[in-house]
């Protein structure tokens, strides 16, 4: 499982705003961090969102912003903040470990079987991000053109769509664009399949 899915399966935005010094009032509204706010105008809850300046994210995001840390990053401390216990370092030791053994059993044959292989994924990954780019420009699309009037108004569904997945699959292209195969492999395992 992966740590970003982990982390915000466990933790909310709300929590760690309020852990890290955010006043949040009984019906979820509080003044917005990240803008000069003299009236709460950002509803927090599972995710966050200023209806001012627009800042929007989930729990992972809001303490990358806060803190200036990367994803990754923020999801690391929240893991260690909150004592999540979610295994980060040591699986990546494994995995180390493991693609050492297997290079040392055969290695030229391996090497070429590697780069085929890294071949593959990358062209998967590539065509795997260019439609969940397409996708991100249409929420962005989703969030303007349906943007409540109002604190009270009822959200339109394709707003509340795009308020919930942006920062998932900007997770993911990052992932597809930025990491490495066997991240991007883990990727494809898990969510691929959805
Ligand atoms: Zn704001």
């Amino acid at each position: 499982m992966n740590i970003f899915k982990e982390v915000k399966e466990r933790i909310t935005a709300r929590q760690v705003a309020e852990r890290y010094g955010l006043k949040v009032s009984r019906n979820g509204m509080a003044c917005c961090p990240f803008h000069n706010d003299k009236h709460p105008s950002m509803k927090i809850e599972q995710n966050y969102y200023c209806f001012a300046c627009g800042a929007k994210g989930d729990a992972v995001n809001y303490v990358a912003v806060l803190f200036g840390l990367s994803p990754f990053e923020a999801a690391k401390k929240i893991n260690e903040d909150f004592s999540l216990d979610i295994p980060i370092g040591q699986t990546e030791v494994r995995r180390k470990q493991k693609s050492e053994i297997k290079k040392k059993e055969k290695a030229p044959t391996k090497e070429e079987r590697i780069q085929f292989v890294q071949k593959k994924i990358d062209g998967w990954a590539k065509e795997a991000a260019d439609v969940l780019l397409r996708y991100l420009r249409w929420m962005e699309f989703w969030k303007e053109f349906y943007k409540p009037e109002s604190m009270e108004t009822e959200w339109h569904p394709l707003f509340a769509e795009a308020l919930q997945n942006e920062s998932k699959i900007s997770y993911l292209v990052d992932i597809l664009m930025f990491g490495t195969s066997e991240e991007i492999l883990d990727f494809s395992r898990t969510e691929g399949r959805r």
